[in-house]
């Protein structure tokens, strides 16, 4: 029987009752099942606070080394009351937490954090709560065991904070220590370089982890477990009257996932067109006990008689613009400017050129030193090379928005008519998905007119 890998995040691990959910839901599936798990709400984030922190104060050390072990006992000690089996588990949750403490003190005198060390500490966020559940399945009867990335081979291409999976190199060990039909419990989030070194796969990667996962398994679907009800017409924190999406191809869910719907980490997708893999999003909140989906995502088609299926938008971009008079001829700019960009582990996001200008989209983390970066060139050719940082992306997304005249000429007219001018635009290069960017202060009302355009209207 092939697997299902389902995957729940840290907005599912606050608290006791979460656990609860978690246990009944696993309780439903009623057969061996691979777990991908968050670390704790709000872990990830402390940890990385405690490393700055650390640094500079050795005294922080006992601070965050004390409050992670409260965080994960206090779970068990309100669960279980057979005092035998506490004492055990709190055991080997303090020894896991004592592992990182001899590390801070390396970080205190080192005054420094490499990268190796702060993907090593960033990582135990998953595998306390993977040890955490683990300990509770069993102790609810769930025969489960723990598996580390590091022990079944999930393998990483080596980039330090953002990795992707080697599933050439993974492939064979996770599919073979993961054939013993019982349940598995896996921390999410990072993987093993070639050299053994842990290596984060971005923040929220999670998701990516479960979906490589269940590629490496062929797993029958990937279930993930959200608090929300999926993917959505438009943000509801933006528009409260915003519709689910029931179903949703991979390149859409790609694009809104890239684009700044926060349901999904964007590279969840990838891993899953190889076989097929269904993606199934589930809302916890509303489980009833049965396993029903808010949102099912494959690779059939669904064209709705708007077209578009979703309106999001993104503050993570910001332009690296390149003018001269002859970039868009001259042979070997954009070579260069990718190259020093790539050698420097920038990603980038987009690109779009004109004969005299070129446009790079980057993630604003990097805008600056892809900045430092084009200047250290020295082009001849170019006579400006300029940041702008003020900006949203938003884009529209629907399976036939290039084949269905008038899709791009509504979007735009809803938002000239706000009177929000339209700084870039691009469309044709994605089937699924057009998109622009508009200054930051414009985004809520441009979202907002697209929706009423789409939803409201027809
Ligand atoms: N715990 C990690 C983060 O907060 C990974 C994840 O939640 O998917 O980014
Ligand atoms: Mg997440």
């Amino acid at each position: 029987m092939k697997y299902i890998v389902i995957k729940f995040g840290g907005s599912n691990l606050k608290c006791k009752e979460d656990f609860y959910r978690i246990i009944k839901v696993l309780k439903i599936y009623d057969r061996p099942v691979i777990v991908v798990v968050s670390a704790l709400y709000g872990i990830t984030d402390r940890l990385n606070d405690a490393l700055m922190r650390i640094q500079k104060s050795r005294k922080e050390i006992k601070g965050i080394i004390e409050f992670l072990k409260e965080t994960h006992l206090s779970i068990i000690n309100q669960y279980i009351d057979k005092t035998g089996e506490q004492k055990e588990l709190c055991k080997r949750i303090e020894a896991r937490v004592e592992e990182l403490e001899k590390k801070f003190m390396g970080i205190y005198y080192f005054g420094d954090v490499p990268d190796f060390v702060h993907d090593w500490v960033l990582s135990f966020g998953e595998r306390l709560s993977s040890l955490l559940l683990c300990s509770l399945l069993n102790v609810f009867g769930i025969d489960a065991a723990e598996a580390l990335p590091e022990d079944i081979g999930l393998i990483t291409d080596g980039i330090f904070k953002n990795a992707s999976i080697d599933f050439e190199a993974s492939i064979h060990s996770v599919q073979k220590t993961l054939s013993e039909n019982k349940t598995y419990i896996i921390p999410g989030f990072y993987g093993i370089s070639k050299e053994g070194k842990i290596t984060l796969l971005g923040r929220g990667g999670s998701d990516y982890s479960a979906a490589a996962i269940a590629r490496c398994v062929q797993a029958e679907s990937l279930d993930i477990w959200k608090d929300v009800p999926g993917f959505s017409s438009v943000d509801p924190k933006i528009l409260p009257n915003a519709i689910s999406i029931k179903k949703l191809t991979y390149s859409e869910a790609a694009e809104l996932s890239y684009f700044g719907a926060k349901i999904l980490h964007p590279q969840t997708v990838e891993p899953l067109l190889h076989y097929s893999i269904p993606l199934r999003i589930f809302n916890i909140k509303t489980f009833s006990g049965e396993l029903q989906p808010v949102t099912y995502i494959a690779d059939t088609k669904v064209i709705t008689p708007s077209i578009i299926k979703s309106v999001t938008y993104s503050d993570d971009f910001s332009i690296l613009g390149l003018n001269g008079p002859g970039v868009g001829i001259k042979p070997g700019i954009m070579a260069q400017v990718t190259t020093i960009l790539n050698q420097n582990n920038i990603n980038i996001k987009s690109i779009i050129t004109t004969q005299t200008r070129i446009k790079l989209l980057l993630s604003r983390f990097d805008i600056d030193k892809g900045y430092q970066l084009a200047k250290s060139l020295h082009l001849a050719t170019l006579d400006e090379i300029k940041t702008e940082d003020d900006i949203s992306l938003i884009a529209v997304v629907g399976e036939g928005i290039l084949n269905q005249p008038g899709i791009a000429a509504r979007t735009f007219q809803a938002v000239f008519t706000q009177g929000i001018n339209v700084r870039l635009i691009s469309a044709g290069a994605s089937d699924v998905a057009i998109y622009f960017i508009v200054s930051k202060n414009d985004k809520i009302q441009a979202v907002k007119a697209i929706h009423e355009e789409f939803f409201s209207k027809s």
